[in-house]
């Protein structure tokens, strides 16, 4: 069993955005992030196991006392919502397919082809507030744009988070950084216009959802400039 080491400290992408960079990448070890306002955090997924979760609900009490009340699945894959449950009471935000993809996927479950995974305590906690095209949630003045695709790319549910204020865009598993993102449940073709969109968009810092060694990405993004507020999976005014 791969011995688990977690983040020494969130990393702030924007004034009060943080990304949580999971190392190293592999079978259930995703990235997250969070967003810290007076009014409360918004966090944007949650991890594959109890004690990964916790690692990041750590991380996040490191910077702020303030409660987490919204959570956001960027998809249904539990490597971003075996540890949902650890979030309540906080309101879990998702497209409706997420909600489906949870209950149908059941408890976490070895397979053969990954490693084995000590999870902990998991007890499933899907959405119970969904949508099926998008939602705005707030994060105090900012306004976090989440949106469905329009169409299968990673899975048939996933949705970016885009802070246009900021140009920070959280893109779930829509981006593995220096990865082809993983596709048995998902669409070549979905996929190549979700990273095109991705990459077209005027952003400031993303965080993809899975992978290591985000950070000179993340650093070198940051020192890129632009004026526009456009959604970037929108070019024409609507998702896909
Ligand atoms: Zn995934």
């Amino acid at each position: 069993m791969t011995r688990y080491e977690p983040p020494t400290q969130p990393l702030e992408v924007s004034d009060g955005i943080f990304a949580w960079v999971q190392h190293d990448g592999t079978w259930w070890i995703n990235n997250a992030g969070f967003l810290v306002a007076d009014s409360g955090v918004v966090a944007v997924d949650a991890c594959s196991t109890e004690a990964r979760t916790r690692a990041l609900l750590a991380g996040i009490r490191a910077v702020t006392t303030q409660p987490v009340r919204t959570l956001v699945n960027t998809h249904h894959h539990g490597d971003h919502t075996f540890g949902n449950y650890l979030f309540e009471p906080a309101t879990i935000v998702g497209h409706e397919r997420v909600r489906d993809g949870i209950r149908g996927w059941g408890p976490p479950r070895s397979a053969p082809f990954w490693t084995d995974v000590d999870w902990g305590e998991i007890r499933l906690s899907p959405p119970m507030l969904t949508f099926t095209e998008g939602v705005d949630v707030w994060s105090g003045d900012l306004r976090c744009e989440i949106r469905h695709l329009g169409m299968r790319a990673h899975t048939d549910n996933d949705s970016i988070v885009w802070i246009p204020e900021r140009r920070v865009l959280f893109t779930g598993d829509l981006a593995f950084n220096g990865r082809t993102p993983f596709l048995l449940q998902g669409s070549v073709t979905g996929v190549r216009r979700t990273s095109s969109g991705c990459s077209r968009s005027n952003r400031r810092s993303w965080s993809p959802g899975t992978a290591t060694s985000v950070h000179p990405r993340f650093s070198s993004s940051a020192r890129t400039t632009s004026t526009s507020s456009s959604t970037p999976l929108e070019p024409d005014g609507r998702p896909g």
